[in-house]
C-alpha cells in the first residue's frame, strides 16, 4: 500500500486507521476533514487514546479549499 502524497499548505479529507493492537481504537478508521498538510512531509494523524500515529489510508484534496481565518 502506498502512502498518500501531500502538497504543502493545503487541506485534505483524510482517512486514517489505528494499527495499534493495544488500543481500543484498533482497526478503526477515522475521517479527518479538514486535515492540514503543513509542509507536505510531516503529515500525521495521531490517535487520541494511544497517541501513536495512525496509518493514513486515503487523502483527497479539498476542492474548494475551506475558508480559514
Ligand atoms: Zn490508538
Amino acid at each position: 500500500m502506498s502512502t498518500p502524497v501531500f502538497a504543502p499548505a493545503l487541506y485534505y479529507d483524510v482517512t486514517a486507521r489505528d494499527n495499534n493492537p493495544e488500543c481500543r481504537n484498533f482497526d478503526t478508521t477515522w475521517d479527518v476533514n479538514p486535515f492540514y498538510s503543513n509542509d507536505g512531509v510531516h503529515c500525521y494523524v495521531q490517535c487520541g487514546i494511544c497517541h501513536q500515529n495512525m496509518e493514513i489510508l486515503t487523502a483527497v484534496l479539498l476542492d474548494p479549499q475551506p475558508e480559514v481565518s
